[in-house]
């Protein structure tokens, strides 16, 4: 059912020299095991041989892929143009710690093909920053970002954290404007989200501090995006900003529009037809598994069409252009207007959606809710 759309390419480098208390990606800070990585994803890669249309986007992300040598990046670019195809104009993006980024790195990165970075900055308040245990100070945020643009990347995404405790709106409207002095392509802004077994979490539920209530999140949310698009920015999908069309994620799209993509690498995720798939969470039991010859999937999930419909639904309505009515109803069998027409009227008249020909979009305020919006 997605075999037209072009598919995508994930890889995750599971290393990190710390753990950030808010973090609950898979990553290890045991660095030594990086080559025996290499072996397996390169053994993975092998196991999806013509298994996928060729791919216009790759995307390195981890874990921090900026903590390997511009070398290994390079025989990981070298691996996947030899198992797969890549088309010219592939967009191919790194994750990156400003920490780890100098002006040789990135200009080496640049000449191995990556075209796209992306710099976890997250904040530019010191304080901030020690609150979420980042291991980067906001000196070294400004000298990455100023080096990436020296190093020729003109492709440059900045990912920014909202809601941090001890922050106020000051602060955060500072954090914003900062990063507009560096005209970014692209801006993530994610409020901060404690996730249950991470250090922050556990600390939360001790009562050790609160976080911003349900209103104030909402401020936050209408404030960024009045912001930045005062700034020239299109406020494209929830959390995602663009300055102009051409600047949006070209790789998240797919994860927003049931295109598939191949995620390789431990806890990777996978997507094609109507079938997802994960790796094993674990270094050692994803080593374990591709060096038998076996791919390292810890489980596979096979969707229903009510189950792909309401995924749509909820992805869709979190973005700028909304749902097509009419590919809805060829790619899902359902007419969204005629079976949800009540619901569609209601929501219409409440000013959180509008109906424009065939596109179901969300309005500024459909928008701000649009996890509530994907329960029609
Ligand atoms: S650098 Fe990224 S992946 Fe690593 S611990 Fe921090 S947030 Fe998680």
């Amino acid at each position: 059912m997605n075999s037209e759309k072009i598919p995508g390419l994930y890889i995750h480098i599971p290393f990190c020299l710390s753990k950030c208390l808010y973090c609950d990606f898979y990553s290890s800070t045991s660095i030594s095991a990086v080559p025996d990585f290499l072996n397996g994803l390169f053994k993975e890669m092998e196991m999806y041989l013509n298994q996928f249309n060729p791919f216009d986007t790759v995307y390195i992300g981890g874990g921090t892929p900026s903590l390997l040598s511009s070398k290994q990046l390079e025989n990981i670019l070298i691996k996947a143009r030899k198992n797969f195809d890549l088309i010219s104009d592939a967009e191919i993006t790194i994750e990156a710690n400003p920490a780890d980024l100098n002006r040789s790195f990135l200009e080496s990165i640049r000449e191995i093909g990556i075209n796209r970075i992306n710099i976890g900055v997250q904040s530019f308040d010191e304080k901030a920053l020690n609150f979420l245990g980042r291991r980067h100070s906001v000196r070294q945020a400004f000298s990455s970002v100023e080096a990436s643009r020296k190093a020729g990347f003109k492709n440059m995404g900045l990912d920014l954290i909202y809601g941090i405790p001890g922050q106020d709106m000051e602060s955060w409207r500072d954090t914003l404007k900062q990063a507009l002095v560096f005209s970014p392509e692209h801006l993530s802004c994610y409020q901060l989200t404690l996730e249950a077994k991470t250090p922050l979490g556990i600390r939360h539920r001790k009562g050790e501090f609160s976080v911003p209530v349900e209103a104030l999140q909402l401020e936050y949310f209408t404030k960024t995006s009045e912001l930045l698009e005062d700034a020239g920015y299109i406020h494209y999908e929830v959390s995602n900003f663009a300055r102009g069309h051409e600047h949006t994620s070209r790789h998240n799209q797919k994860y927003w529009d049931h295109s598939p993509f191949l995620g390789l690498g431990p806890s990777a995720h996978s997507f094609q037809g109507n079938q997802r798939w994960w790796n094993r969470r674990s270094l050692d039991r994803y080593l374990a598994a591709v060096h038998e010859g076996k791919r390292p999937v810890e489980d596979t999930e096979i969707l229903t069409m009510e189950q792909l419909r309401l995924e749509a639904l909820y992805l869709g309505l979190r973005t700028k252009k909304g749902i097509a009515l009419e590919d809805f109803k060829t790619r899902y069998h359902f007419d969204l207007f005629a079976e949800k027409k009540e619901i569609l009227t209601k929501l219409v008249e409440e000013g959180l959606i509008s109906i424009r020909g065939d596109q179901l979009v969300p309005t500024q305020s459909g928008f701000a809710l649009a996890d509530r919006l994907s329960l029609i």
